[in-house]
């Protein structure tokens, strides 16, 4: 048995203006058939747990590219194209092989190029034909198209919102795959369109309860695997809505039966599964009031969703009541951190921070900071895999609030990439993270309590009005009824 593997994704918020080119996959994760010889990443760890897998059953492993960008704007085309024609070309060596694996991310978008997941496993279908198996392991933030479903055998979503779950899906992938080679399994795909938009979190209830409902159901009548695709509502697709995926052996009809099924439990817990938050300043007041720490999100500046990282409005609110016994990050600001790498640990400066990237991004924020902590090559957690952060600065600023900047954009992911500058984090009333979820694994133990801020920034959480021109089907919220006709 031959099983290629390869990983090629990025989450594309296609409002954004920030490309995504080359250096922002080198920041991120990439590697020319090796990253199973480096530790684990979160989107290099489908490719351990497959090599692993195969190497078990005594099968041979063909390791192609592991390439992955940190979510901003549209991918460069002859970025996408090169990295494409890399796994294509490994691929055409490698035949015949019995199994393909891939690692996506199912929301990215490149210049030319609206799905280019679609793209990329249709040119695989044409190298492999229709006998060898095709599978894909997708982040649950996204859009499934026609394109992906008529050329893949498997597509398995993330179950977990944060995305603690990346090395049990590829499991089951495996699994599936190896089992349709066998001829032990026929594999039958479908999907439903939940015609909604919107964020799920999947660690408290009501969604709770339907995941786990969902993988009670998977192993037994025939069904194989049932994915909840949240969908990304940044990349403007004309699949952006939700969908329930499901992959039943050999019975269409079931698949598409459980799909619907899901489909309408999704629907309807529409109302419970809307977004609680707060403004900054009952953020702020809730951080004023403790126990602390009180951890508040940041959604909207959310690296993660695309978002540039460095947008200050938080902030600004924050100096402007005072509030102290704060500490905030991770700021994306490279020329604020050269400075502080000038100044050196210890040292006093005037420094601006933020407010660089762009009108989501806020107004830049002059300060007098002494800087606590440089620390090169720092990391943080982010379930099994290890993220890097750049060179992390600690700042404390006299007006009381503490600071983190990042020469690499990363939204938060765990508090050890805090605590590894020397943090101590219950020693603040309040921590704000720019993340909006996959915070809360790692944080949840340490805070007080944990809420989530509307405000202004890049992907505010107000699906009903995003300015969608590529996604036109009715959704919720935007209307109140979608599947009416
Ligand atoms: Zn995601």
């Amino acid at each position: 048995m031959k099983v290629f593997i390869a990983c090629l994704g990025t989450e594309t918020n296609t409002f954004s203006s920030m490309p995504t080119g080359l250096q922002t996959f080198e920041d991120t994760m990439l590697f020319h058939g090796d990253a199973t010889r480096h530790p684990a990443s979160a989107f290099s760890l489908p490719l351990h747990v497959w090599r692993t897998a195969t190497e078990e059953r005594q099968g041979q492993v063909v390791e192609s590219l592991a390439a992955f960008a940190q979510p901003a704007g549209l991918t460069v085309r002859s970025v996408y194209e090169g990295f494409r024609d890399e796994i294509l070309e490994d691929l055409g060596a490698a035949m015949p092989v019995d199994i393909v694996l891939l690692s996506m991310h199912g929301a990215m978008t490149a210049e030319g190029y609206e799905d280019c997941e679609g793209d990329l496993l249709a040119r695989v279908r044409g190298i492999v034909g229709p006998d060898a198996i095709v599978g894909g392991e997708l982040d649950l933030h996204c859009s499934i198209t026609p394109k992906m479903i008529e050329n893949a055998d498997a597509l398995v979503v993330f179950k977990e919102y944060p995305h603690i779950d990346v090395g049990e899906r590829a499991a089951e992938l495996f699994d599936i795959c190896l089992a349709a080679h066998r001829g032990d399994a026929k594999p039958i795909m479908a999907v439903h369109d939940c015609r909604m938009v919107g964020m799920w979190r999947t660690p408290v209830e009501p969604v709770r309860g339907l995941v786990e409902d969902m993988q009670a159901t998977e192993g037994s009548d025939g069904i194989l695997s049932v994915s909840f695709a949240h969908g990304f509502p940044w990349q403007d697709v004309p699949e952006t809505s939700a969908r329930m995926l499901v992959i039943a052996d050999g019975d269409a009809g079931l698949a598409a039966e459980t799909a619907r099924a899901f489909g309408q439990r999704i629907w309807d817990l529409r109302e419970e599964t809307g977004q609680d938050t707060v403004t900054i300043d009952e953020a702020l007041d809730l951080i004023e009031a403790g126990p602390g720490p009180v951890v508040v999100a940041d959604v909207a500046d959310n690296a993660g969703g695309g978002a540039p990282s460095d947008s200050t409005f938080l902030l600004s609110r924050a100096l402007e009541r005072g509030a102290t016994g704060l500490l905030s990050g991770y700021y994306w600001d490279p020329v604020a951190v050269r400075f502080c790498e000038e100044a050196g640990e210890g040292a006093t400066l005037r420094l601006r921070v933020g407010g660089k990237c762009g009108p989501d991004s806020g107004d830049p924020v002059d300060l007098t900071v002494t800087v606590n902590r440089i620390l090169e090559g720092a990391s943080q957690s982010f379930g099994e895999a290890t993220m890097g952060m750049g060179t992390a600065v600690w700042l404390s600023t006299e007006a009381g609030i503490d600071l983190i900047l990042t020469s690499t954009r990363t939204q938060v992911f765990h508090p050890n990439g805090m605590t590894r500058l020397g943090i101590d984090l219950a020693g603040y009333k309040g921590i704000a993270v720019k993340s909006t979820q996959h915070f809360y694994a790692g944080f949840a133990p340490v805070a007080s309590r944990i809420e989530y801020i509307a405000c202004q920034g890049a992907i505010p959480p107000d699906f009903a009005t995003i300015p969608y021109e590529r996604f036109k089907a009715p959704y919720w919220p935007r209307v109140e009824n979608p599947h009416k006709d």
